[in-house]
């Protein structure tokens, strides 16, 4: 069976297909963080989701080009640098790290690349978008050097969010004295510079200004990816008008005025008590939160992981307990295998549940009966196991299926890997040094200077192995 997903700009069920040119390639965009702050648990149910999404495609076979952009210029950017009184670089540069941190603690496959939208080469990219824009009639300038997307001039417009701007089309001119747009909807490409925006700016045709958020994602997607992009995901407050704007750039200013995405899917939202978790209600954790109350990373993912993408999640601590208790039985599971498998040799796959998991995950990401077939498994093999009944050769077969499993649920124990300190790299690096080199003695002294870091090294014949102790 081929994987199906749910595709917002048809509002259906279709079987995903690379391009007839591309292989088994599939190429995927995401929208990333603005790092004006910490991403809050909400933020990441919508990278969790990509990243089920991405690591079941790999396990079915596709090679997943994925690019997930950083926003590191926008209103809340430049207030929140203005108002801790340094530069915009300095005041984003923190919380690029943490995302960075929080990917990994929430053991998130790395994207190919992070473009960022203060890039001079993706600044580049935008105006020459805009440019394109302006010279096909799709853009125009008003007097303080904004530029605006005309949206009169694409019919399409609205074709993603299903919505009828009829009441917006031309001859609604808007006097107002905020913007000077032709149409309330239309929407900036470029804004002029303003005092508040202090030191940020960049030059171009129009004058001293900067780019708008929708054309960030455009030509930051289109750049990296191509006309045509396989794949776009999001959070369902991206579809309107975030997205719908990127249709609408990148299908006016494309070369061949190609379908700009040609499978949109969005998550719902993480809710608490019945809102949205945002930052801007004041009802959000962050994943840092949760660590400093004692949950750990696998927990948080779990709880992320475990409700369908295009449902409503409800995040609670009793959710959180819940994974905990899931995940001990896992881990109790899996450590009641490997005693079983011993060191007997061969593998043998386990009958029943080796194609359904992933069967089922390709009904659009069907995760509770993914989770189903997983704890189904469970209950039958330590019912085995309890009657002596589970041999070597099938609780191995076990393991080989959960590694399996575990390459696209990644709930291990193992991801949450502590991130390296360079000093711990440097030793490391020294040590294999001195191991060619045949130097014994130096070798066990910088065994030791790591274990004092907490690191243990072990010798193997594909060289050393280094856990955090
Ligand atoms: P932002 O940094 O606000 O641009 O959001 C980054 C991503 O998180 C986007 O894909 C949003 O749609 C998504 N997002 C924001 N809040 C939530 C939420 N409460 N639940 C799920 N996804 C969210
Ligand atoms: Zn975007």
């Amino acid at each position: 069976m081929a994987v199906r997903v749910y595709n917002t700009l048809t509002r259906s069920l279709e079987a995903l297909e690379p391009r007839v040119d591309q292989g088994s390639t599939l190429s995927l965009y995401t929208c990333g963080p603005t790092v004006y702050a910490h991403a809050h648990i909400g933020n990441f149910r919508a990278y969790v989701f990509e990243d089920l999404l991405q690591r079941h495609l790999q396990a079915r076979g596709f090679i997943v080009q994925r690019v997930m952009n950083i926003t590191d210029v926008d209103d809340k950017t430049i207030r929140g640098a203005h108002a801790a009184g340094i530069s915009l670089g300095e005041f984003t540069a923190p919380f690029k790290k943490a995302f960075f941190e929080d990917v990994a603690t929430l053991s998130l496959l790395k994207a190919e690349t992070y473009p960022e939208a203060t890039d001079p080469v993706e600044i580049a990219r935008m105006i020459a978008m805009i440019r394109t824009l302006m010279e096909r009639g799709h853009a125009y300038e008003a007097e303080d050097g904004s530029v605006y997307f005309r949206i009169a001039s694409f019919p399409d417009y609205g074709k993603l969010a299903h919505v009828n701007l009829e009441g917006q089309r031309p001859g609604q001119r808007v006097a107002s004295d905020e913007y000077d747009k032709e149409a309330v909807a239309d929407f900036a490409l470029w804004k002029s510079w303003v005092p508040e925006d202090g030191a940020v700016g960049w030059e171009s045709p129009w004058g001293r200004g900067r780019p708008g958020w929708h054309i960030e994602c455009s030509a930051m997607a289109a750049g990296r990816l191509g006309e045509t992009i396989d794949i776009h995901c999001g959070g369902v407050d991206n579809i309107f008008p975030h997205h719908e704007a990127e249709i609408a750039q990148c299908e006016c200013a494309g070369l061949r005025q190609a379908p700009f995405v040609r499978y949109w899917m969005h998550c719902a939202h993480l809710m608490v008590e019945g809102s949205k978790m945002a930052k801007s209600a004041g009802n959000f954790f962050t994943l840092r939160d949760l660590l400093e109350k004692g949950w750990c990373g696998r927990e948080v993912r779990y709880v992320l992981l475990g409700v369908h993408y295009r449902a409503a999640l409800n995040f609670t601590m009793e959710g959180l307990g819940a994974a905990r208790t899931a995940l001990a039985r896992l881990d109790g599971w899996n450590a009641r295998l490997i005693e079983v498998a011993g060191s007997s040799a061969g593998i043998e796959a386990p009958e029943a549940a080796t194609e359904e998991f992933y069967t089922t995950l390709d009904d659009d990401l069907n995760i509770s009966g993914a989770l189903a077939v997983l704890f189904e498994t469970v209950r039958e093999s330590n019912r085995r196991m309890d009657r002596g009944e589970l041999t070597p050769e099938q609780a191995r077969g076990l393991l080989a299926w959960y590694e399996g499993v575990n390459s696209v649920l990644a709930l291990e124990p193992h991801h949450e890997k502590e991130e390296m300190p360079a000093e711990v790299e440097e030793l490391i690096a020294a040590r294999a040094a001195a191991r060619t080199a045949k130097e014994w003695k130096l070798s066990d002294e910088l065994r030791d200077r790591l274990a004092t870091f907490g690191w243990i090294v072990k010798d193997t014949k594909d060289g050393q192995r280094v856990n955090k102790n």
